[in-house]
């Protein structure tokens, strides 16, 4: 954004000397607020307070007659599996229940793929010259510490409304054999809540790729959760895949730690019958089995897709009126000024809010001096660097409304600043 709709110098002068003044009172009320992680909140928590006395003492068989206190079972409970096939858009035959982490299956995946040739692949990535990664941004800064750990580029592509710009991916892929996966948060995106069409669903899927063990690493850790009242629904890329003759290229991943407890949930990896044995056959040198009393507590509480879905309404109404009151602050503090947009997502975690080119971190750093803690600047961008230092990602669920409406209105006020500064210089 390079022009404001604040009209002339006098009133853009008057406007960031009312800001300079809001900002010095804001300062001088010593706030502490954190606006930095997009974490469940204690009253969301509270919502799966029951699994803590799940499964109960004398309940521990699975529906096929597995003891669950033993050892074993490394796909993990079938009629878990069945709950989440449908909101994974994965066959509960293909699917694969992990720890309480999905970063942590990514992670694993990762490093296995670097280590163990993956179906389809000449050697292991660590006997490549080079793995790179495409990365939509504004995108999840923990995909992208993952795979800086393990030395793979990452190279940024653009989002648009509609997913990841698929001219430029279409060509990377094609012209790069080293191009080896790409990050997507297909529904909801974090951070700016981003849903796929169907079309970039269907290319994703079909287009194709210089590289033979090309990977889409789908990271649907937002399946479920919708802040609309009507769900989107995105297109089915595990099938998709299939029918364009690509069946091995998607790894689909997604978790509970935004439905029961963050810290104590399951995870879930996704995908074709090949890779899934592939998975499970190094994840045997691992582990002899995983926690499936955590899986069992899960299938005695959310019971099937209806319970999940109900559940996910009740989280609905603890967090709607969060971002509902983020987007009312902006539109009244900065509605029509031109010096700021946002995103109002339909579902997930994440408000995306634009500032104009090279205000970002500034934004964040007088955010900080009034006590507002803001995710850096530059995190949603690989390498932490946004080229345009623009970006700056809202986590609402955390903080109570109170503190977030407080919050949101100093953060305002640290837009004005910037932003008029900026538009004076
Ligand atoms: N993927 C995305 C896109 C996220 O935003 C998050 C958490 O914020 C995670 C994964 C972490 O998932 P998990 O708790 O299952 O490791």
């Amino acid at each position: 954004m390079t022009s404001s709709n604040l009209g002339d110098r006098d009133r853009l002068v008057a406007e960031h000397d009312r800001a300079l003044h809001d900002h010095a009172a804001l300062v001088a009320r010593g706030l502490s607020l954190d606006l930095t992680r997009g974490k469940p909140s204690a009253r969301q928590l509270d919502l799966s307070e029951a699994l803590l006395a799940l499964p109960g003492e004398g309940d521990h068989t699975a529906a096929d007659g597995t003891d669950c206190r033993n050892y074993g079972g490394l796909q993990g409970l079938p009629e878990l599996r069945e709950i989440f096939s449908g909101p994974l858009q994965v066959p509960a035959a293909q699917l694969v229940v992990g720890g309480n982490s999905s970063l942590a299956m990514m992670h694993d995946t990762v490093v296995q793929a670097l280590l163990s040739r993956l179906p389809g692949a000449e050697r292991r990535w660590v006997d490549e010259p080079r793995v790179a990664f495409l990365c939509p941004v504004p995108g999840y800064d923990r995909h992208f510490a993952l795979c800086e750990r393990f030395g793979i580029e990452l190279i940024p592509v653009p989002m648009t409304p509609e997913g990841p710009d698929m001219d430029v991916v279409e060509r990377l892929v094609r012209e790069d054999a080293q191009v080896k996966g790409i990050w997507c948060v297909p529904k909801y995106s974090n951070p700016d809540g981003v849903c796929y069409s169907d079309e970039t669903v269907r290319r994703l899927a079909a287009m194709p790729t210089a590289a033979p063990d090309f990977r889409v690493f789908w990271d649907n850790a937002y399946a479920v959760h919708h802040l609309a009242d009507s769900p989107v629904e995105i297109a089915d890329i595990l099938e998709l895949c299939a029918e364009n003759g690509n069946p091995d290229r998607v790894f689909v991943f997604g978790s509970t730690s935004k439905i029961t407890l963050a810290g104590a949930g399951v995870a879930f990896f996704g995908s074709s019958p090949a890779n899934v044995a592939w998975l499970i056959g190094n994840a045997a040198k691992q582990t002899i089995g995983p926690d499936k009393i955590n899986q069992l507590r899960h299938v005695r509480f959310l019971k099937d897709a209806e319970g999940l879905a109900a559940h996910m309404r009740r989280h609905r109404d603890l967090i709607r009126p969060k971002f509902d009151a983020v987007i009312r602050i902006l539109d009244k503090e900065l509605g029509g000024t031109g010096l700021a947009s946002w995103s109002d997502p339909a579902g997930g975690y994440f408000i995306s809010l634009d500032v104009p080119e090279g205000c970002a971190r500034e934004v964040v750093r007088k955010a900080a001096e009034a006590g507002i803690a803001l995710t850096p600047a530059g995190a949603t961008h690989p390498y932490g660097d946004d080229p345009l230092d623009r970006t700056i990602r809202v986590a609402p669920t955390y903080p109570d409304l109170e503190e977030l409406e407080l919050a949101i209105e100093g953060l305002a006020v640290c837009v004005r600043l910037v932003a008029t500064a900026r538009l004076m210089e």
